[in-house]
């Protein structure tokens, strides 16, 4: 090792940032994280900088520079953003006995400072001396992602409980208790959200001894987003890492399951075509029942859960078991198609609501009416609805919207067979069928808001195609 990673003690010690640019101002707000007193040293300040002045959330030093300027300094930075300005600073900061460290230049650093993953007061520092920064960002994705945003406050609840845990529990047995506080119930309460329910068990156990083991399981309804596992939330991942069981479905990416523990059972329910199916209230059932045991049960649903997932049926059999249930919302299938098209579902001037409908109903009598969600000033984006096409083209054309109206289908939105299609609402059909877009697949049809005309009047928004004349036109039956 050519560098040793160390914690320096921060609390109202001095620091030096030289220089008044962006360089500084990123130094500076690294340090601002601290209890260190900053002074800017520059001639000019950048107004980020100026207003850190301003507010007295640090000094400014626009004198004379002198080794003396650096005299009972912990640390100086050095990001003037001009080599030979940072070159005399160098020199004359280590005349005054500084630790230094300039920005980009490691032959004038006494220390590099390192990606920061900051769980205060859990702080995790990678470096890799200088030799692969990228890599150094990669893993620090990689902590982020396994460490919950809420880690610190939790590691802070525990740190104000050390004294009382070192009185009631005996030295042999205060490491399995640390051990339970950590992986077991409080530390899962708390990232759920429920602080208060973590501190109760951890003060109930300091009381009576008894660590609660995994004592009430419970259930999370998380989306696993429409494939591609980086569009995950980090708290689908930290869900997933957490699992004891994941009920998942046929939509759900393998790649999303791999984020899971090595040793969680993973159980498919969905419905394969030739297979068993899993009805409804059989999977109620089964995510009831292992929560119950005490166990930790995801359902992964492919998007969001609560678009056409069915979530309220779980929700509700949970609700009634008493069984603590949440959501983990997911990025739904509409979106994605929309930025792997990369167009927005909104249109300035043009959209005033967006409309996600379904293209199938629980029944053949339910059909939607696509043509009345279609009103002007829409983006309707349907799902499930490669199957119906024909039934959508249709309805829309019956209502009298124009046979070559624009349709984009986007096919596997994010996954590597993902397919995009731009189309027309009569040729959409023939045109998935030539380009082998299958289910599962988005439309997005788009209807532009009525505009005024040169007297600043509304017109009454007009099709351009009558049911009678589509027929003709396309001679279709
Ligand atoms: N809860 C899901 C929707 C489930 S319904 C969500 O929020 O996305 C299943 C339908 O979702 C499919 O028939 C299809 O219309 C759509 N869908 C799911 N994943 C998709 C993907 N990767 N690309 C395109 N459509 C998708």
């Amino acid at each position: 090792m050519k560098t040793f990673p160390m914690f320096l003690t921060m609390t109202g010690r001095r620091v030096i940032i030289a220089g008044g640019g962006e360089q500084a101002a990123q130094k500076a707000r690294l340090m601002l994280k601290t209890e260190a007193h900053v002074t800017l040293l520059a001639p000019s300040l950048a107004p980020e900088l100026t207003a850190l002045i301003a507010s007295n959330r640090a000094g400014h030093h626009a004198g004379p520079i002198t080794p003396e300027t650096f005299r009972d300094t912990a640390l100086v930075f050095i990001a003037t953003g001009c080599p030979a300005a940072d070159l005399a600073l160098h020199t004359l900061a280590k005349l005054g006995g500084a630790l230094v460290n300039t920005v980009d230049q490691p032959a004038l650093c006494d220390a590099l400072t390192p990606s920061i993953v900051d769980r205060d007061p859990v702080v995790v520092a990678i470096g890799t001396e200088g030799t692969a920064p990228v890599l150094a960002r990669q893993i620090k994705t990689a902590v982020e992602t396994m460490l919950e945003p809420r880690l610190g406050e939790f590691a802070a609840l525990a740190g104000r409980m050390r004294e009382a845990v070192a009185h009631q529990i005996t030295p042999r047995a205060r490491r399995a208790f640390w051990a339970w506080v950590f992986s077991d119930t409080p530390r899962r309460l708390h990232a759920a959200g429920r602080e208060q329910d973590a501190a109760l068990a951890l003060k109930s156990a300091l009381s009576t001894g008894i660590t609660l083991a995994a004592s009430q399981g419970c259930i999370s309804l998380v989306g696993a987003g429409p494939g591609a596992r980086d569009l995950l939330t980090l708290r689908a991942v930290q869900r997933l890492q957490e699992a004891d069981v994941i009920f998942y479905d046929r939509l759900v990416d393998p790649q999303v399951l791999e984020l899971a523990r090595r040793d969680a059972t993973r159980i498919f329910v969905g419905k394969e075509v030739g297979a068993n199916s899993w009805p409804q209230d059989r999977i109620n059932g089964v995510i009831v029942a292992a929560a119950r045991k005490g166990q930790r049960v995801v359902r992964l649903k492919s998007g969001d859960p609560g678009i056409f997932g069915r979530a309220e049926e779980e929700l509700e059999a949970a609700r009634r078991a008493g069984i603590p249930i949440e959501i983990v919302p997911g990025i739904t299938a509409a979106i994605a198609a929309a930025a792997s098209l990369g167009r927005a579902l909104t249109e300035r001037g043009q959209t005033d609501h967006l409309v996600f409908a379904t293209g199938t109903c629980c029944t053949e009598a339910d059909r939607p009416d696509w043509a009345a969600m279609l009103t002007p000033g829409a983006t309707l984006a349907v799902y499930m609805a490669v199957g119906r096409l024909a039934e959508l083209r249709a309805n829309l054309l019956a209502a009298g919207h124009a046979a070559d109206m624009e349709v984009e289908i986007v096919s596997k939105a994010s996954q590597p067979g993902e397919r995009r299609l731009k189309t027309t609402l009569v040729r959409m059909e023939a045109d998935a069928v030539a380009n082998a877009i299958f289910s599962p697949a988005i439309l997005i049809l788009r209807r532009a808001k009525a505009q005024p005309d040169a007297n600043g009047q509304f017109r009454k928004d007009r099709l351009t195609v009558t049911a009678e004349s589509w027929k003709s036109e396309l001679r279709c039956d």
